[in-house]
């Protein structure tokens, strides 16, 4: 039985103390989840208060936005797995479709990181989808077998099942647009075959597929009951505390 996560990617946005309002007013209502995985990904700059705010809810995580392969050195800017675990940060979102788009990420790029992450102990949540064009000419499954095996060659069965995977199909996001609850499970559901040919059917049931893409509380329920959809990485709604909750509250109900 897969455990359901769901993450909040706040992207660039949230001050220090818009961070530490957000988790005081979570932790209200998810202080003591745990049958579900939440994981909080703040800018780099909020990361220490939301942790400070957390205090001891330790059954909540905290992720980074992207992190860089080397392990540190001349890299201006650039911020490695272990600056981010010695944060204890658990989680980082990499190859997010705004980072292969406006940031240049391919998947060898991409690749280099999750190895990187799993060196450092660090659990990579990596993004995956096509865009409005792919899917109209018939080439979902093709560019979603291409970015998994690029992104995630390499990796042992054990960094597999440490893996979180993000199907977003890029036309989904940040459009309110969402895909069916049918269209996701499709994705989901070949994404999990491809990590059996890639690995192992055992792999391939532990892995955890989110689903991104203008998730919000009135579709995550049903996008969420689906059998290969194990979770959410949630940009625009986990802005506002309420909505998010409702979110986790929906995959727990699941
Ligand atoms: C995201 O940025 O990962 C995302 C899914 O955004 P939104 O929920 O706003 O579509």
């Amino acid at each position: 039985m897969r455990k359901k996560i769901v993450a909040a990617n706040w992207k660039m946005n949230m001050t220090q103390a818009e961070s530490a309002r957000f988790v005081e007013s979570m932790l209200l209502d998810l202080g003591d989840i745990t049958d579900v995985e939440v994981v909080i990904v703040p800018p780099f700059t909020a990361i220490a208060k939301v942790m400070e705010a957390l205090g001891k809810a330790q059954n909540i995580k905290v992720g980074g936005q992207n992190m860089y392969w080397e392990k540190n050195g001349p890299f201006t800017g650039e911020i490695s797995a272990a600056l981010l675990r010695d944060l204890f940060v658990h989680y980082v979102v990499l190859g997010h479709s705004e980072r292969r788009t406006l940031f240049g990420e391919t998947d060898e790029i991409v690749n280099r990181k999750v190895r990187a992450a799993h060196e450092a102990t660090l659990r990579p949540i990596v993004c995956i989808g096509e865009t409005l064009q792919q899917r109209d000419r018939g080439n979902v499954d093709k560019i979603l077998s291409i970015q998994l095996r690029g992104s995630l060659a390499g990796l042992t069965p054990k960094e597999l099942q440490e893996t979180v995977i993000a199907y977003e199909p890029v036309w989904a996001i940040g459009t309110g647009r969402n895909a069916t609850p049918a269209q996701a499970q499709e994705a989901h559901a070949f994404i999990r075959h491809t990590l059996h040919q890639m690995a192992d059917e055992t792999t391939a049931e532990r892995v955890r597929i989110q689903y991104g893409g203008s998730v919000k509380p009135e579709n995550a329920g049903e996008l969420m009951s689906q059998p290969d959809i194990d979770g959410a990485l949630v940009g625009g709604a986990s802005l506002d505390p309420r909505s998010f909750v409702q979110i986790v509250k929906a995959a727990r109900d699941r």
